[in-house]
């Protein structure tokens, strides 16, 4: 693990611990995390281990990410997903937790992946939102969960909206465009198509769900211009290399 990108606001706060992968071209696949797209396991495995041995207190949590918007909250301290798939949450694309030393993963290659901290009830969660998350309104869905479930004032959250693909190149067709059609500032048409900023619309859910603008950090780095750090699926061909966005309390 060479290098890895971080959150200015979340870094400055000694209750939790975050991270975002990035690629290393001296480890397996380029230090892909996934175990779901069919690389040789023992490779990937290799990679884990080679990760989760700098945090040898943390349990690491895997969800089988189906774009869908269902919410789990982690209550229990043992490793789910981590060193099998058949252990990973299922069907599942946030995470929460309250318990300390559970690391909350979320695996992409160009989805928006978002880590939310609420340092007053002491609280994290880890989303995936690709285009369907986000219609979907799974990051607003997740804010919601933190309140119901642990009290959580929104005011306190402070999030961090990780690499993924911008706006400069999420070229897509209306059919996909249309859902998002009644968002500010949602997409640039450049006819026929239309270049979608997600990482902008999750910002604008987080909003919308009570967080201050102050408190929500974007990455501003598209996986697709910076396809030497991250794994990209446009950029790369549909690739399967994935790299891991992560948070947990310590
Ligand atoms: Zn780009």
């Amino acid at each position: 693990m060479k290098n890895i990108h971080t959150f200015h606001n979340l870094s400055k706060e000694v209750l939790c611990h975050h991270l975002v992968t990035q690629k290393d071209k001296t480890l397996p696949y380029s230090f892909s995390l996934a175990l779901h797209t069919n690389e040789e396991k023992e490779e990937i495995l290799k990679n884990r281990h080679h990760f989760s041995q700098y945090f040898p207190q943390k349990k690491f949590i895997v969800a089988n990410q189906t774009h869908s918007a269902n919410i789990h909250i982690v209550n229990k301290h043992e490793e789910l997903g981590w060193k099998s798939i058949s252990s990973a949450i299922k069907n599942c694309d946030a995470l929460i937790s309250n318990k300390k030393n559970i690391m909350l993963t979320i695996l992409t290659a160009d989805c928006v992946p978002i880590l939310l901290f609420d340092p007053i009830q002491k609280v994290v969660a880890a989303v995936h939102a690709g285009w369907k998350g986000t219609q979907q309104e799974i990051l607003f869905k997740t804010v919601q969960k933190m309140k119901k479930t642990f009290n959580t004032n929104p005011k306190d959250i402070l999030a961090g909206i990780a690499p993924s693909i911008g706006k400069c190149c999420y070229e897509v067709d209306w059919n996909v465009a249309k859902y998002f059609k009644d968002v500010p500032d949602a997409y640039e048409e450049q006819h026929p198509k239309y270049m979608l900023d997600l990482p902008h619309i999750n910002k604008l859910q987080l909003l919308k769900a009570g967080l201050y603008e102050t408190h929500i950090e974007m990455s501003k780095i598209c996986t697709a211009c910076e396809v030497e750090y991250y794994f990209s699926y446009r950029k790369e061909n549909a690739c399967s290399g994935r790299f891991m966005s992560m948070i947990g309390l310590n």
